[in-house]
C-alpha cells in the first residue's frame, strides 16, 4: 500500500495490517482461504489504486464482481442511444459511457460523425438543454445503481413541475441486492463475504443486506472508500470468518444508516417500479431493476422513440461477463493489452472509470500471482 502522510493514520493502518494477518493465519491454519467480493466500481478503484491487494496474506482473496453500472449495460442500449441520436435527438449522457462499445460504435464515434451527444457532469444540464429548445427531444441515458438513479430521479421530478415535455430517459438503473442474490446462486462462483458499496448503502441502507447474511450465512460489510475504510472492512469480515458468525456490520456509519435515506428511497418509488433486467454476463435478474411507472411513460424514452433496447452484439472474445463475475482477473482475458487498452476499448469494464479492467490496467497490470486467484 501507497504509504499514509499522516503519522496517526499510518500506525492504524499498521494495527489493522496485524490484525488481519492474525485472523488469516488463524483461518489458514484451518485450510481456510477467504474469497471477499466488492460490488462497487469505486471500491475496485480504490483497491487497485491503494495496492492493497497485495499486502493482503496468501489465503484472503479480494475479487471484484459487477459494481460497475455501465459494465453491466449491454451494447444494445448504445444502440438505441445511438438510433434516437440518428433521429434527431440530443443525447446526454455522463462521460463514463461515451467510449462504451455499443455494437459497431460508441457515442463518441457517433459525435464525431456529426451526431448531438452532450456529456454532463449533473442529470440538471439535461433538463437545461430541454428548457432551452423545448421542441427538441432531449434523451437522458439514465445508467445507475440506486445512487445515481437518485439524482436522475430528482431531475426528472423538476422537469414535470416546471412542465417541461420534450425530456426523456432511457433508462437503465440497476439495483445491487438481486444481483447480490443472483451470484451467490452460481454454482461456479465462490463467495466468502461481501464488501458492500457505501454510496448505494446510503440509499438503500445496510439493512438492505441482511438476507443475505441471515440466509446464506454469508458475512456483509459496508465500507467507506479510504483505504483504511477497506481494511477495517476486512478485518471485520475476517473476524466474523473466524467466529463463524454472518450479520451485516456497518463500518462507514458516518454516512449509512441502517434503513437508508427514507426521503429519497420514497421520490424514487413514486416515480420507479421494479423490473426484470439483462446483466451483462449474468442474464436477466428478477426484479434488479427500476423502469419508469407506466404513469410516467411519456418520459420514457423507449416508449417515445418506439423503439426497444435490444441485446446487440459482443465481441466474440470478450470476456467482461467473466470479469464481472470474478471468474477471472482481467489479464486472464485474452485481449488484456492485447488489442483491448483504455484508448481502444473491446468491453466496456476497460472504459469505465469504475471498470475492473481500467483498474487493472492502470494500477495493477502484472496482477498477482497465479495461486492468489483462488
Ligand atoms: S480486457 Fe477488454 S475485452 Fe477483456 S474483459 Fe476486459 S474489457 Fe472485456
Amino acid at each position: 500500500m501507497k504509504g499514509f502522510s499522516d503519522p496517526a493514520l499510518a500506525g492504524a493502518a499498521r494495527r489493522l495490517s496485524a490484525a488481519i494477518q492474525e485472523l488469516a493465519a488463524r483461518l489458514a491454519t484451518q485450510g481456510k482461504t477467504v474469497r471477499i467480493m466488492e460490488v462497487c466500481g469505486t471500491h475496485t478503484m480504490a483497491i487497485a489504486r491503494s495496492g492493497l491487494r497485495h499486502l493482503l496474506p496468501a489465503n484472503l482473496l479480494l475479487t471484484s464482481g459487477p459494481g460497475c453500472p455501465v459494465c453491466v449495460t449491454g451494447p444494445g442500449y448504445i444502440d438505441a442511444a445511438l438510433e434516437m441520436a440518428d433521429r434527431g435527438a440530443c443525447i446526454v449522457t455522463f462521460g463514463d459511457l461515451i467510449r462504451v462499445p455499443g455494437s459497431k460504435i460508441h457515442l463518441a464515434e457517433a459525435r464525431a460523425r456529426g451526431g448531438d451527444i452532450r456529456v454532463c457532469y449533473s442529470p440538471m444540464e439535461a433538463l437545461r438543454l430541454a428548457q432551452e429548445a423545448p421542441d427538441r427531444p432531449v434523451v437522458f441515458l439514465a445508467i445507475g445503481f440506486e445512487t445515481t438513479a437518485a439524482p436522475i430521479i430528482g431531475m426528472l421530478d423538476l422537469a414535470l413541475q416546471a412542465g417541461v415535455k420534450n425530456l426523456f430517459l432511457l433508462t437503465a438503473f440497476k439495483c445491487v441486492p438481486p444481483a447480490l442474490t443472483a451470484l451467490i446462486a452460481d454454482p461456479e462462483i465462490r463467495i466468502d463475504a461481501f464488501l458492500c458499496p457505501g454510496h448505494v448503502s446510503a440509499i438503500i441502507g445496510a439493512d438492505a443486506y441482511r438476507f443475505v447474511a441471515e440466509t446464506q450465512r454469508i458475512p456483509c460489510v459496508v465500507a467507506g472508500f479510504e483505504p483504511l475504510d477497506i481494511l477495517l472492512a476486512i478485518e471485520g469480515i475476517l473476524t466474523q470468518r473466524v467466529s463463524g458468525e454472518a450479520r451485516v456490520d456497518n463500518q462507514y456509519q458516518r454516512v449509512v444508516r441502517p434503513e437508508g435515506n427514507h426521503k429519497i428511497k420514497q421520490l424514487m418509488a413514486r416515480y420507479l417500479i421494479p423490473a426484470d433486467v439483462d446483466w451483462r454476463g449474468i442474464g436477466v435478474i428478477p426484479s434488479s431493476g427500476l423502469a419508469l411507472r407506466p404513469e410516467f411513460r411519456p418520459y420514457d424514452a423507449e416508449a417515445h422513440f418506439d423503439l426497444e433496447v435490444q441485446p446487440g452484439r459482443i465481441h466474440p472474445d470478450c470476456q467482461c461477463g467473466e470479469v464481472l463475475k470474478g471468474k477471472i482477473t482481467p489479464p486472464e482475458c485474452r485481449l488484456f493489452r492485447r488489442g483491448c487498452h483504455p484508448d481502444h476499448p473491446i468491453g466496456p469494464c476497460m472504459v469505465s472509470s469504475e471498470g475492473t479492467c481500467a483498474a487493472w490496467f492502470h494500477y495493477d497490470p502484472i496482477g498477482i500471482p497465479e495461486n492468489r486467484h483462488g
